[in-house]
């Protein structure tokens, strides 16, 4: 399998620590509202990375953690907590936003069929872990105590930006725009591993701990976690590209700082899902979730084989053209297949060769367009339906389009929707006297096999098998 790593800059040849289990580590959703369908992109890229990894051979142990606290409005660590915020807007606690909020998200996950990660851990359950890390960060010295926060001392390290090739002042502002700077920090890119003092409104949620009552910082909740779950050596970390500053590079900082080795090997992130505005957002222009999609008579399956349509490395642009595409194109992949299933003869053979070119695909840099070439290249195959059906399913256990499911309901109502559509079209046309457009739409429809009928009751139609 070869994989871009963020951390060397180039594809690597991936090999696990491991020879039995690649141990995989997910930067999960903060729950303070719906994800939006950006978020949803990061996570189907890494269920794809999942699925991609079992697919050819390997064991996966895969670990998210579900961010209930901590998490500021910007990265590096100022302003409001975002689950603070959630809770202020809908009246409610922070505890009811999380769970509210989680199940959302897991709902939203099943509806794109991502699979939900073997280890699912609250950023909240794990306070002993954070205490246990930034005890020993303090006694070596890599950590310190001002204006009753506890700092990780960026100063200590030999290369603090080894994930970014960008130079230290850049990044810094990056992240900080219109953020006041925290005179309490010793270098200007030190960042909170405790928080017991904010000026900001109090905290819900807050433990006991050496260094006062207070809570985590975001970025120690992820290396803890991790490192309780998944051991001191992991193989792959992921999340979007903005978690690479600050997050990423503060957990590389802190979790190698405690552990006095080197931590995980490969860091794989997913680019941006963008909207016409250039930035998909929660607050302003429109939110776009799954049910929002849903409600405008989506499928998610859909949106998910949009994404697949492109490789994760590029970031994407979404627009309801885009979505409309992606959704013909699922229509048609489903109507082709469920015809293989009324004539489901033959017996499985050749499969091999089409299996290997996808496994190839997924090998390079999970090639998910390639992928899905060789798919069409099987349908369009010589193979007979029940080695097309067969490799259909196999590779569905990759791209979870649910190729395979009786989807034929869904086609036919799909298809009424649509000729009743023309029909209304084409009596409007008859209506505005325009028999021209009237004759089009009734021979489109008879390209299609679809005969209509004018009647004294009105149009009919008959479809031709
Ligand atoms: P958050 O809930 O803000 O912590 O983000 C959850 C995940 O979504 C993180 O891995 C982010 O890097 C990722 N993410 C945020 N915005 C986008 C976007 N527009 N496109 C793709 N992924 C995103
Ligand atoms: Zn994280």
């Amino acid at each position: 399998m070869k994989l871009y790593n963020t951390l060397t800059r180039k594809i690597d040849d991936f090999k696990p620590i491991k020879d039995d289990v690649v141990t995989m580590y997910t930067c999960g959703p903060t729950v303070y509202h719906f994800a939006h369908i950006g978020n949803l992109r990061t996570y189907i890229s890494e269920d794809i990375l999942e699925k991609s990894l079992n697919y050819v051979g390997y064991n996966v142990k895969r670990c998210m953690n579900i961010t209930d606290v901590g998490h500021l409005s910007s990265d590096s660590d100022s302003g409001e907590d975002k689950m603070l915020k959630g809770a202020a807007r809908e009246k409610k606690t922070v505890l009811e936003i999380a769970d509210f909020y989680t199940n959302a998200f897991k709902e939203d996950c099943d509806k794109l069929n991502i699979k939900w990660p073997e280890i699912v851990s609250p950023a909240t359950q794990n306070i002993d872990e954070y205490i246990k890390m930034i005890t020993k960060l303090l006694e070596d010295d890599k950590a310190y105590m001002a204006g009753g926060n506890i700092y990780f001392d960026t100063s200590k390290l030999d290369d603090y930006y080894v994930l970014t090739n960008h130079k230290e002042d850049e990044m810094v502002v990056g992240v900080r725009e219109g953020v006041e700077e925290d005179s309490n920090k010793k270098n200007q890119a030190d960042f909170v591993l405790w928080f017991t003092k904010s000026k900001f409104a109090d905290q819900e949620l807050k433990w006991d701990s050496p260094w006062g009552y207070g809570y985590p910082g975001w970025h120690i909740e992820c290396s803890g976690i991790s490192l309780k779950y998944l051991g001191e050596y992991l193989d792959i970390h992921c999340g979007g590209v903005d978690n690479i500053f600050p997050h990423h590079t503060n957990e590389i900082a802190q979790s190698e700082a405690y552990l006095g080795h080197k931590w995980c090997n490969n860091w794989f992130h997913v680019e941006h899902l963008n909207d016409a505005s250039g930035k998909m957002s929660k607050s302003k222009g429109e939110f776009l979730t799954v049910s929002l999609l849903e409600s405008k008579g989506y499928n998610p399956l859909a949106y998910r084989l949009l994404c697949l349509q492109s490789h994760y490395r590029k970031q994407l642009l979404f627009t309801y053209d885009a979505l409309d595409n992606a959704t013909n194109a699922y229509n048609k992949l489903l109507s082709k297949i469920q015809s293989l299933k009324e004539n489901n003869i033959g017996e499985i053979k050749d499969t091999e060769k089409y299996n290997d070119k996808f496994k190839e695909a997924l090998k390079d840099d999970l090639n998910t367009s390639v992928a899905l070439t060789v798919l069409y290249d099987v349908l369009k195959s010589e193979l007979n339906n029940a080695s097309k059906l067969y490799l259909v399913g196999e590779f569905d256990k990759v791209l979870s389009l649910d190729l395979l499911k009786d989807n034929k309901k869904e086609i036919d109502s799909d298809l009424e929707k649509y000729i009743l559509d023309m029909i209304a079209k084409r009596n409007d046309a008859k209506k505005e006297k325009n028999y021209a457009l009237a004759d089009e739409i009734r021979n489109e429809l008879l390209e299609k096999g679809i005969m209509i009928k004018d009647t004294r009751e009105g149009t009919t139609y008959e479809i031709k098998e």
